[in-house]
């Protein structure tokens, strides 16, 4: 049986940053890899950096921009197939787009992870990524992400190995450093998603794979820059290549549902099945 890792993500743009290296990898193994993406991305950034809310700020015209961003990342990616679930983006938590009709955060868990439950059926992945319980920072359709997959995962007789993205304490506490050394990046990661990596981070030892996607970084710097709309004063692809792989190459996840009772850490999201 062939091999087939699903990813699923919130918006355009989410699988780049914590899976794009290892969607990489994966697919130059031969691995089939599916993208999940739940929402249509529609507040966030117009070209230009205008904000949802701001003149010139038209969400349907976003929405359709970043359905093409997203088709380019998955191409740089190698993804073999990308759906998408169509639902309106939340916003940011708090916002009033949060209750809009068809927004994924008012959307029933249970309705999100039945059709969940039937890509799961039809692909049969042996490992599924997604975000753990706060979305990883937080954001409500990344915390909704979670829901539905674990939810759809509950309803499947055999369910597959379960891995949330994270960060290690000891890559958190570097990019802290080099954020506070350099101003430009402190004031962008700031007016950015606003979090602190380090509280985000769990202990090293918690690490259950750690993905040395240094060899592919050059895609996954192509598939960040697909993402023009949201990217574009990104401090990250503003690094030269070897400081771009340095803060890009690796990435990490925590076991959440372990059917072959795996222990350790491995390199490798298909442990256990290869
Ligand atoms: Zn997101």
């Amino acid at each position: 049986m062939g091999l087939t890792v699903l990813a699923v993500h919130a918006h355009p743009d989410d699988e780049v940053l914590a899976t794009g290296g290892a969607l990489r990898l994966l697919a130059d193994q031969g691995v089939r890899t599916v993208l999940v993406t739940c929402t249509d991305g529609r507040y966030g950034d117009a070209p230009g950096g205008v904000k949802p809310g701001a003149p010139g700020h038209d969400p349907d015209a976003v929405a359709a921009l970043r359905a093409r961003e997203l088709d380019a990342s998955a191409a740089a990616l190698g993804i073999a197939r990308v759906i998408r679930l169509g639902y309106g983006d939340s916003g940011m938590m708090g916002w009033d787009h949060n209750d809009e009709p068809g927004s994924f955060w008012s959307t029933r868990v249970d309705e999100a992870a039945d059709r969940l439950g039937a890509i799961l059926r039809a692909e049969a992945p042996q490992v599924v990524v997604t975000y753990n319980e706060i979305g990883f920072y937080g954001h409500p359709d990344h915390i909704q992400a979670h829901r539905a997959t674990r939810a759809a995962l509950a309803a499947l007789a055999a369910p597959p190995t379960l891995y949330y993205n994270a960060l290690p304490l000891s890559a958190a506490r570097r990019w802290r450093e080099q954020a506070t050394a350099d101003p430009d990046a402190a004031a962008s990661a700031e007016e950015g998603e606003g979090f602190d990596p380090v509280a985000l981070a769990v202990p090293d030892e918690e690490i259950a794979v750690a993905i040395d996607a240094r060899a592919v970084v050059g895609a996954k710097r192509a598939a960040m820059a697909a993402h023009a709309s949201q990217m574009a004063d990104s401090p990250w692809l503003s690094l030269d290549d070897d400081a771009f792989a340095a803060a890009m190459g690796w990435e990490w996840f925590v076991r959440a549902v372990n059917p072959r009772g795996l222990t350790g850490t491995s390199s490798d999201l298909l442990a256990g099945y290869r």
